[in-house]
């Protein structure tokens, strides 16, 4: 009795299994829509440095992620024929300053799909983060920096970086409290790190700075520190710099990233190279950036440029090339400008140095740039273009795989624990954001010069953000904002 009443429901069971798969199997066929992408990328040499994959494939992305990578043929609506050409993942600067849209348009024609301001980084998160939502060409984020709040909590009038009692005045103790208590809120509001110029506040104690690598540590926040010195006299030296933070990150548990590691060691690099070497070997999370450049910027009226920095950084008053003008500099027009204050380039770093440092595998790639109304350092429009064209093509200092590492894989690693949204940038593979640079490897190359430092970078052929062409043809797309936020989960 039981079995003959189960029959036919087994039957009805069955029937509509069959149903269900039939129309499945003709939704896949007979419905072209189904496996139709968004866009397509065709018979591109694609490189992942996570994989190590550098073969000719087909890319499908559909709803701004990658969905396939494959050597079948695909159908999208929107199709870029990539022969002959390298499909990367998007470039990620960890390394920017002052973002603005003129600054996002180069770096987007520089092969950036991500630009991040860590190093200096914000006084208030929320607010930095609710002036770009839906405004940008390309992906953005920034850290909780000790700078900035120094600045807000100590009332200094400077712009950008200290020039009063922030760089030049120990804090109170109810002043730290105040400091730490403004960079927890960031951490808790989704900092994505913690940024520092102890160069730029040069009166804040070891103390100060270890109390924020506690914090930091607290948040799993990397610490993206312009150390306390550059240059080359002892005791003031980077060696001693980077003693300080590296102790404070093997007491904290912090990750310590030393930022622009040439132009603060200069002919010492190889050496600092070599000491985060050893602390890593020693389980210290230290990792280190570099810009593709032998000169540096920053500005006159900065602490900087107190007490003797031509004895410290090795440079004279000629080669410093004051940016508004892009005159050489003499004691009398030092002074003047000083006054005034604003940008100047330092030339100051031997090419063979910038070169070993590149093609050291600890080494990442991050601009440092600034770029505004024109002016600026060229590196903020040529970093990536520069690497790939001068470095990787005509110097043949490091291959082509390595540089797209140290400018996509690298430091997507660097903020994943903190970050978790970067665990799918910087690599091309199912999932993955759709952040893809397309480029010629035969004719990418930088234009953006000391006198001209806005000049685009040539060869970057098509830039995606989420799935939405910023550069098509190696024309911007103006009207293009599918940058999305990259930030920490809010507490
Ligand atoms: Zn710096």
């Amino acid at each position: 009795m039981i079995a003959r009443s189960f029959k036919p429901h087994l039957i009805a069971m069955l029937s509509a299994s069959l149903l269900v798969l039939f129309s499945i199997m003709f939704a896949g066929t007979g419905n072209a829509t189904a496996d139709l992408y968004d866009v397509v990328v065709l018979n591109g040499r694609v490189m992942d440095p996570e994989s190590n994959l550098d073969a000719v494939r087909n890319v499908g992305i559909r709803s701004g992620k990658i969905q396939t990578i494959t050597t079948k043929s695909l159908k999208g609506r929107m199709v870029i024929d990539a022969r002959g050409l390298v499909v990367a993942p998007g470039f990620i600067d960890l390394h920017v300053h002052d973002m603005n849209d003129e600054h996002h348009r180069a770096q987007a024609m520089d092969g950036v799909t991500t630009a991040l301001e860590l190093e200096i980084g914000a006084a208030d998160i929320d607010q930095w983060y609710a002036e770009r939502e839906g405004k940008t060409l390309i992906n953005y984020g920034a850290s909780i920096g000790h700078v900035p709040v120094r600045m807000v909590v100590m009332k200094d009038p400077g712009t950008f970086v200290p020039s009063g009692d922030a760089a030049r005045r120990p804090a109170t103790e109810d002043e730290i409290a105040e400091i730490k208590r403004r960079v927890e809120l960031g951490l808790k509001r989704g900092a994505i790190a913690v940024g520092f110029g102890i160069n730029y506040t040069a009166a804040a104690s070891h103390r100060e700075i270890i109390e924020m690598f506690r914090l930091a540590s607290k948040y799993q926040a990397s610490c993206h520190v312009h150390m306390r010195y550059a240059g080359l006299k002892e005791p003031m030296n980077c060696i001693s710099a980077f003693e300080e933070v590296l102790a404070a990150a093997a007491m904290t548990g912090a990750p310590l990233q030393v930022v622009h590691i040439t132009s603060m060691a200069f002919d010492d690099t190889p050496r600092v190279l070599e000491m985060i070497r050893e602390a890593r070997s020693r389980g210290i999370d230290v990792t280190t950036e570099c810009y593709p450049y032998t000169a540096g910027m920053t500005r006159l009226d900065s602490a900087i440029f107190d007490g003797d920095w031509r004895g410290q950084l090795g440079i004279d008053y000629k080669d410093l090339q004051w940016v508004a003008t892009g005159e050489r500099l003499t004691a009398e027009s030092f002074a003047r400008y000083r006054k005034e204050g604003g940008m100047v380039a330092l030339h100051s770093m031997k090419p063979e140095l910038v070169r070993s440092a590149i093609a050291d595998p600890l080494t990442m790639i991050a601009s440092d740039g600034i770029l505004k109304d024109g002016k600026g350092h060229p590196r903020a429009a040529g970093t990536y273009s520069r690497m790939l064209g001068y470095y990787v093509r005509e110097t043949k200092t490091l291959t082509l795989m390595d540089a797209l590492r140290k400018m996509t894989l690298m430091p997507a690693q660097r903020l994943e624990r903190r970050a978790p949204i970067m665990k799918a940038k910087g690599r091309l593979r199912p999932g993955a954001d759709a952040d893809l640079t397309i480029f010629d490897a035969e004719r990418v190359i930088d234009k953006a010069t000391y006198t001209e430092p806005g000049k685009y970078s040539e060869g970057i052929k098509f830039v995606l953000v989420n799935g939405v062409a910023v550069v098509k043809d190696g024309q911007l797309q103006l009207d293009a904002k599918p940058g999305h936020a990259v930030r920490a989960p809010i507490q």
